[in-house]
């Protein structure tokens, strides 16, 4: 699980404060609360009856590549994707988008371009499912 949004609403003052960022501190207009962390961690500084929590989060994305079909999320894998799968494109260590081929040439003409465009980055290991 990934954090979407790191948000809080004080309860005193109603402001919304949210961290975009690992250092991004910031504290409501009362000063009551605050909130740190962006997308890395929550930190909370306050009482927590002085807030509501409005932070999301997103479950890691897993994404199958299949010659032919391009990339597909994990929702819209059935069991006849999971036939003749020639390459792997998850997440890794919950945040860090990765991908494995086992086809090089797939991999170069294929894959390199796909993950550039969603910003992935490439790893040397077969990821087990
Ligand atoms: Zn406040």
């Amino acid at each position: 699980m990934k954090i979407k949004r790191n948000a809080i609403r004080c309860n005193k003052c109603k402001d919304i404060i949210e961290s975009t960022h690992r250092h991004d501190f910031r504290y409501c207009s009362c000063q009551a609360v605050a909130v740190d962390g962006g997308v890395d961690y929550l930190r909370r500084l306050g009482e927590p009856a002085d807030y509501e929590d409005l932070s999301a989060f997103v479950e890691d994305e897993v994404f199958l590549w299949r010659a032919g079909h391009g990339v597909l999320a994990l929702h819209e894998i059935d069991d006849s994707h999971l036939r003749n799968i020639d390459l792997h494109l998850r997440t890794r260590n919950d945040r860090t988008p990765a991908l494995w081929a086992s086809d090089q040439k797939l991999r170069s003409e294929c894959i390199t371009p796909e993950m550039e465009k969603r910003g992935l980055e490439p790893v040397d290991e077969e990821i087990p499912w």
